[in-house]
């Protein structure tokens, strides 16, 4: 597939358009002019709804927290589209797919396509709350802009309420606390976290967070906004906020595909080619369903980017996506918690080893099955988190000892935590965001990348969730004494 034979014999670039210019479709991009660095096989437009260059949205609850300005998270400089030979429309929206003219619309213009992929994410769900209504004291959480806002009136000594005690909550919640707001999560449930982690975790994280600064209401929901004052809560309780920050769960953005007609369950259904159930449809990330791939994280969007430009340019028709195992990892400071496999089960045909420290902010859980790691919980742990991670991840048999691997005491022979990178085997992965090895970096180091600014070029290890960094330090360090 090195092009299309045009009318007069001669073969041309296929016009490949992307629609959303997010994490998904910005990786996307990259991807395929790394493959094709000449736009000879594949012509490129990137259509984006947003008025920014892309950026790093994982890293805005960083933002919020004061760890990063807006400018440190973007993914592309100002001349990426010249130079990646782009043709890129910033605030340009599609509104509408044509299939039968093979045809998108935007405001400004129509564009033609051999090939389409939906990158358009996925979109806040406000829950529908009397006097709820997004605007400078509500905001719910996905944007830049959204960040900015948040940010603005979050000032110390503001009252702010946080609807939802999921990830995206948590992370907001944690960070305005420590820009000194006055915090209250309202949370449905009974314990945080609920979808992640088991009771006796959530109960464990609470306190921890309580110790932080924030405030918790459970299972309450907002009745209603009064706007100035605050929220009025099912129960007849009241909080106070100058700002609600809307952390309630994303629903995949569908519309384009749905009014077009392709096969939409929860996302756009797609199979390991990445095609819709229009095969000259593709679609990735957040507003794609895969039966492998875990729903809202970068890691599957960007392995899944990988695939598809392997396809699109030729460079790889045998590729597929096969899914993702992720391990779920709340980012706020003075927090450390990772959630894998199995984390909620309870011990039906299986052995559970729990450790329970809530003065200690610490909670363990290990969920073996025929001598290997299925699930797991590791919060304020975070030795252990690096053994039991790397148990899971390559299918080790679990060390007699269980109560040691759950401390983080237990190394067994080929596994090592972040502190020793000379003993880690080569598989071991170092960034998860980016699917990136030791080996990799080995490799990388050994190819003339030799420092770790110069690894993170050239494997864009650390430039996901960022949490890989101080590894990606060890390893180089490592590296660099031999
Ligand atoms: C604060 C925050 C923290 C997060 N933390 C983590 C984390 O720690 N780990 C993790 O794995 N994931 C995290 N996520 C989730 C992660 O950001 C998403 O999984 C990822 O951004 C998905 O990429 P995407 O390109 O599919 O969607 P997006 O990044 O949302 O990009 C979609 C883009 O498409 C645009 N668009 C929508 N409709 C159209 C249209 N019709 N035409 C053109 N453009 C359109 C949107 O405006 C947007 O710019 C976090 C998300 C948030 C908000």
């Amino acid at each position: 597939m090195r092009g299309f034979a045009g009318e007069g014999g001669h073969v041309s670039a296929r016009h490949v358009v992307i629609a959303g210019y997010g994490m998904a479709g910005a990786r996307l991009a990259d991807e395929i002019r790394r493959r094709d660095p000449e736009a000879e096989r594949v012509r490129l437009t990137v259509l984006g709804a947003e008025a920014h260059p892309a950026y790093n949205r994982v890293l805005l609850s960083t933002v919020v927290a004061g760890g990063l300005s807006p400018e440190a998270v973007r993914l592309h400089d100002d001349e990426w589209a010249a130079r990646a030979k782009v043709e890129l429309r910033l605030g340009a929206p599609v509104t509408g797919l044509d299939r039968s003219l093979r045809r998108v619309e935007t405001a400004t213009g129509s564009y033609t396509y051999d090939a389409l992929v939906l990158a358009t994410g996925a979109s806040p769900w406000l829950p529908p709350v009397e006097g709820l209504e997004p605007g400078p004291e509500v905001v719910a959480f996905r944007t830049l802009d959204d960040c900015r806002r948040i940010v603005d009136v979050a000032r110390p000594g503001a009252p702010v309420a946080v609807l939802g005690g999921g990830l995206l909550g948590l992370e907001a919640a944690r960070g305005l606390a420590g820009r000194g707001a006055n915090v209250t999560v309202v949370h449905p449930s009974v314990h945080l976290l609920e979808r992640q982690v088991d009771a006796a975790a959530g109960r464990v994280l609470a306190r921890r967070l309580t110790g932080l600064g924030v405030s918790f209401r459970f299972e309450v929901t907002a009745a209603r906004h009064l706007p100035g004052d605050g929220l009025k809560l099912d129960d007849g309780s009241f909080v106070p906020a100058d700002l609600v920050v809307v952390a309630a769960g994303v629903r995949p953005e569908t519309g384009l595909a749905e009014a077009a007609g392709l096969a939409v369950d929860r996302g756009i259904l797609v199979d390991d080619l990445l095609r819709s159930s229009d095969g000259r449809i593709h679609a990735l990330g957040d507003c794609a369903q895969h039966e492998g791939a875990p729903a809202g994280l970068v890691q599957p969007a960007w392995e899944q980017a990988a695939v598809l430009a392997d396809l699109l340019t030729g460079s790889d028709p045998a590729a597929r996506y096969r899914g993702t195992a992720a391990v779920t990892r709340l980012k706020a400071r003075d927090i450390d918690l990772a959630a894998l496999g199995e984390a909620q089960a309870t011990g039906e045909g299986a052995e559970v080893l729990t450790l329970d420290d809530p003065s200690g902010g610490r909670y363990g859980k290990l969920v073996v099955r025929e001598n290997r790691v299925t699930g797991a919980i590791l919060l304020g742990l975070p030795d252990a988190a690096a053994t039991v991670t790397q148990l899971h991840d390559r299918g080790i048999p679990v060390p007699d000892d269980r109560l040691a691997v759950l401390l983080g005491r237990a190394l067994p022979a080929d596994t090592a935590t972040a502190a020793s990178p000379a003993e880690l085997p080569s598989s071991a992965l170092i960034c998860r965001c980016n699917t990136v090895t030791k080996g990799r970096l080995v490799d990388a180091w050994r190819g003339g990348a030799t420092d770790a600014t110069a690894l993170v070029r050239t494997t864009r290890a650390t430039t996901g969730c960022g949490s890989c960094r101080d590894t990606v330090g060890a390893v180089a360090d490592w590296l660099a004494a031999q």
